[in-house]
């Protein structure tokens, strides 16, 4: 029996008046798996609790940013106190220096500076590496999501080594007439971009791990060989953070493996953990490559909220309480959901690939016969997205709120205790039932 959620759909209804689809992020209103999208008014350490008065076990935290959990009261008592300081000065503060400087410790930068959000963040750092090259190409993935920067809404184009298409319309054919888009994980498909157009290729971006397809983990040395090829050719290596940082690592996902194999991004992006659910977000890495940033240098960036006193307090006290022991535990709640969700959907009979990477994990309702990893975006679209509709919805009713489509990583928190996690266990025999019917 559908649980009755008359107050959301009202909201909805009202909601769909005011503003495009009902939401300020298309993902949220549930096209990929119908439905009326919950609205929720408060959250608590694992839980979201909507306008019909349900509880769910949250295993969106916020697209990534809420590691420690929701109203964590550390976070909350630093934030109101910021708050009563004022919101906004337009001039430096205290709290910006030490978010910069707590970057500057954990991943592999020597300089950041601060922005309100990803897509800013990659913007920003892509002007960065052809203002300091004196080049116009980019390379990025397909699958990859960067944000909605205009020339990395693109898609590939009709060879490998051809330029891309805009991915959307509003972006002009000669803004994405500069980026080229390759399969994820194949050396062959860089080699021969670099090989035809190395001289104008001005920075390669990448998800550090891309979870913007479903988890698909770098195969062992990728990082390392795109990091050799950029620096073979003077192009920059751009690894985007925004999501693995400080979430698939203290570290960031450089942490996993940057120094095991020898890898170096030149540059890096950062955004939901280090803002705490605030909208901050970060572009760091070579002292040299950051010196071309205006006001030192002529590439210009600039911003009216950026280094936001709130927003770096909540995220400057989120990294600090986000200890080896919250990851430790992200791994052991992810480890146990895993096995959870495999024993379930194979006792259904439903094929699927659960993939992991460091904290982070997804699940692939995946059809292809034999297939034992997916490695890129033609691998991850091999999926039955119905029977992810189903099973979401099952577990939904049943009080578990996963992300709204089949392409997203399950997040998790610090606060995601024995009773949580025992929720989501419970739930999952009769929605993986549900996505074999
Ligand atoms: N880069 C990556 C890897 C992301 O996952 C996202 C958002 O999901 C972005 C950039 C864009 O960040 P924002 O939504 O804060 O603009």
């Amino acid at each position: 029996m559908p649980v009755p959620t008359p107050a959301s759909a009202a909201l909805f209804e009202r909601a769909r008046q005011v503003t495009p689809g009902g939401v300020n992020s298309p993902v949220r209103a549930f096209n990929a798996v119908g439905g009326t999208p919950r609205f929720i008014t408060r959250a608590s350490g694992p839980y979201l609790y909507d306008v019909d008065g349900q509880e769910y076990v949250d295993l969106i935290c916020s697209w990534g940013p809420m590691i420690l959990g929701h109203a964590h009261p550390e976070v909350v008592a630093a934030v109101s106190g910021a708050v009563a300081r004022g919101t906004s000065y337009g001039t430096p503060t205290p709290a910006e220096v030490d978010l910069a400087t707590a970057l500057v410790e954990r991943a592999p930068v020597e300089q950041v500076r601060l922005v309100s959000s990803g897509t800013e963040a990659t913007m920003s750092a892509i002007r960065l590496a052809r203002g300091f090259t004196g080049r116009d190409l980019v390379v990025k993935f397909a699958g990859c999501y960067h944000g909605h920067v205009d020339s990395l809404l693109a898609s590939a184009g009709s060879g490998l080594a051809t330029f891309a298409v805009p991915g959307t319309p509003g972006v002009p054919a000669d803004f994405t007439a500069h980026t080229l888009v390759l399969p994820y994980n194949d050396r062959d498909a860089v080699a021969a971009a670099f090989a035809e157009h190395g001289d104008r290729i001005a920075c390669l971006i990448t998800e550090a791990a891309p979870g913007n397809m479903g988890m698909v983990a770098p195969e062992p040395g990728f990082n390392r060989f795109l990091s050799e090829t950029c620096a073979a050719h003077g192009a920059l290596f751009v690894s985007d953070e925004v999501m693995t940082g400080f979430r698939t690592h203290a570290h960031g996902r450089w942490g996993l493996d940057g120094e095991l194999e020898g890898w170096r991004p030149d540059l890096l992006t950062f955004g939901k953990v280090m803002g705490g659910g605030f909208p901050a977000a970060a572009f760091g890495g070579r002292a040299d490559v950051m010196a071309a940033l205006a006001p030192t240098g002529s590439v210009y960036q600039a911003g009216t909220l950026s280094g936001n006193p709130v927003a770096a307090t909540a995220g400057l006290t989120t990294l600090r309480l986000a200890t080896d022991e919250v990851y430790a535990h992200l791994h052991r709640a992810g480890e146990a959901i895993r096995a959870g969700v495999g024993e379930a959907l194979s006792a259904a009979g439903v094929p699927h690939l659960v993939q992991t990477d460091g904290t982070m994990f997804s699940v692939f309702f995946t059809e292809a016969d034999g297939v034992d990893a997916v490695r890129d975006f033609a691998g991850a679209s091999a999926q039955r997205t119905d029977r992810f509709a189903a099973f979401f919805h099952s577990m939904l009713e049943q009080g578990v709120h996963l992300p709204p489509s089949a392409f997203e990583v399950w997040f998790l928190s610090a606060a995601h205790d024995d009773a949580a996690v025992d929720r989501v266990l419970t739930a999952l025999p009769a929605a993986a039932r549900a996505a074999a019917a």
